[in-house]
């Protein structure tokens, strides 16, 4: 590695370590599980500036069709996820409202 090329890695370095993170890029992706008919939101977050990932707080690890879980490293975010009217929205949970004709 050439001098210049060196200095330009420890300011890139210096410049990644000092990034206050104020822009982000995040990624939905929709994984359809076919045998089970069920869905699963996947979710990840960068920093545009720096491309340093975001790490989900406050969630297990695992794999919950119906919740929201963390991958292992925490930076991937899995949430269930159903079309609307397949089961009952929150408001409708809260007033008892049932649906029995589910997966
Ligand atoms: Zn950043």
């Amino acid at each position: 590695m050439a001098t210049a090329e060196i200095t330009v890695a420890v300011e890139k370095a210096a410049h990644d370590a000092m990034c206050e993170h104020h822009n982000f890029d995040a990624t939905v992706r929709v994984a359809r599980i076919e045998d089970k008919g069920r869905y699963m939101a996947e979710v990840q977050i960068k920093c545009l500036d720096c491309g340093v990932p975001m790490q989900f707080m406050g969630l297990q690890p695992g794999l919950n069709f119906d919740g929201a879980t963390v991958s292992l490293d925490g930076l991937e975010m899995n949430i269930g996820i159903h079309p609307q009217g397949q089961r009952p929205n929150p408001m409708q949970t809260l007033l008892g409202y049932s649906i029995e004709a589910h997966n």
